[in-house]
């Protein structure tokens, strides 16, 4: 089965849906390939965001929930920032992504489940279809521009020679829970060995009874197995599980994320890259979503624009300009943060997490987000005059 189309997308996570999304609301003819048998069937991701992020990208209120209040636990502290307002929240995964699934088929895309993109055609050095498994049969796509939003794998952009393998990158283990009774406005971050050996756990809760319970670990600091980590964890019910009460795994999520800050090239002839597979998330919490689908989006659009130039390289450059002047020194910040957090003992975070102590909720949001620049970080140092508060403020500012 031999088919045409201007844009295929090879990949159904948020950056594939909104780059598919805006390439088709353009005029481009666009189908999307996603591996599994549903949209969001197999959850790799938190979801944890922000409210003003999800508002301004049009995702719908009733897609998360709030949170207002920001806890750290680490072997000997406990440090809670509490807000007045809901500036975070924790999504509805699959239906987050099913609404973006709609947004896509309502502008115009085709979308292609359970159909794996098992090859790319090249011409003369550019990228010019894809082979995919569907369960109709093999298909093949000639198209000019082939949207790489695979994600970790890159399953695109390496077979093309663009992109190698990840070496620095985050894999974690969840459950999402029954629980009896958990504070729905809080979120927990959990640091320290009894943990993750390089990582953090968490506590998000969806409602007052469900709450994602993980781990997550960097490779190559620690060859720790997350999943065996999460057992350990729930079974000795480390502080804050021992006030859930009954605690019920009803979903296993399992998942990498890249963690070397943005690819060198995300653009080639007759390829984009957007999302995970560009390197393109937040390493200080390893968060991406948002990126994703802001991303996802201008690929879309600068992809379809392209199409006049037969996507050549240079017509595509303006995609990746943009979104490298929005996001790369952010991103090179926050790896510095993250590059001291990763080697800290455990009374060496039992002081960092008291400098948290002292930040208000708002402060502690721009931190987090890596929403980073020199006047926030100089007010932050001034106003936080302990010393291991001003060495990690300068230090983002160096
Ligand atoms: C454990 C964990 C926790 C995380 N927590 C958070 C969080 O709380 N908040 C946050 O913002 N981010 C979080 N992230 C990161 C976030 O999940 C990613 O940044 C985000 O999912 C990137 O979106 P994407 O569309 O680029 O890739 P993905 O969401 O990975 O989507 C890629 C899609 O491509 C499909 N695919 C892959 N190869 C092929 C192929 N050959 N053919 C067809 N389809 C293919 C996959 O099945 C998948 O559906 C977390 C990541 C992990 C691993």
């Amino acid at each position: 089965m031999a088919s045409t189309y201007d844009v295929a997308v090879v990949g159904g996570g948020p950056a594939g849906l909104a780059a598919a999304q805006s390439a088709a609301k353009a005029g481009a003819r666009v189908v999307l390939f996603e591996k599994d048998e549903a949209i969001a069937h197999s959850v790799r991701t938190s979801g944890v965001s922000w409210i003003d992020s999800m508002e301004s990208l049009g995702i719908p209120g009733s897609l998360y929930n709030p949170i207002a209040n920001y806890r750290f636990v680490s072997p000997s502290n406990d440090v809670m920032i509490s807000g007045s307002t809901p500036r975070s929240c924790v999504l509805d995964v699959r239906a987050t992504y099913q609404h973006l699934a709609f947004l896509a088929a309502e502008a115009g895309a085709t979308i292609m489940v359970k159909s794996n993109v098992i090859n790319i055609a090249k011409e003369n050095g550019a990228v010019t279809g894809v082979k995919a498994s569907t369960p109709a049969g093999d298909m093949e796509v000639k198209c000019p521009l082939v949207i790489d939003a695979s994600g970790f794998s890159t399953s695109v952009g390496r077979k093309a020679g663009l992109a190698g393998e990840w070496r620095r990158y985050g894999v974690g283990a969840e459950y999402e829970c029954y629980c009896d009774h958990a504070d729905s406005l809080t979120w927990t971050l959990m640091v320290g060995q009894q943990y993750s050996e390089a990582g953090y756990a968490w506590v998000f809760p969806l409602s007052k009874n469900r709450v994602r319970i993980g781990v997550g670990i960097g490779r190559p600091e620690s060859q720790a197995d997350p999943l065996g980590k999460l057992h350990a964890v729930l079974e000795k019910r480390l502080k804050p599980l021992d006030a859930l009460g009954k605690i019920q795994p009803v979903e296993l999520h399992y998942g990498f994320i890249p963690n070397e800050g943005p690819r060198q090239h995300s653009v080639a002839d007759g390829l984009l890259m957007v999302g995970d597979s560009a390197g393109q998330s937040n390493p200080l919490v390893l968060e991406g979503i948002r990126y994703a689908i802001e991303f996802g989006r201008l690929a879309g659009e600068v992809g379809a624009r392209s199409l006049a130039h037969n996507a050549s390289k240079e017509s595509l450059a303006d995609y990746e300009k943009a979104w490298k002047a929005r996001v790369a020194a952010k991103i090179a910040s926050a790896l510095k943060v993250q590059s001291r957090w990763i080697g800290l003992s455990d009374g060496e975070w039992d002081k960092e997490i008291g400098i948290l102590r002292d930040m208000s909720a708002d402060e502690f949001i721009d931190f987090i987000k890596a929403d980073f620049t020199a006047a926030k970080m100089m007010k932050l140092a001034f106003h936080h005059p302990k010393l291991a508060a001003r060495q990690l403020f300068n230090m983002v500012l160096k």
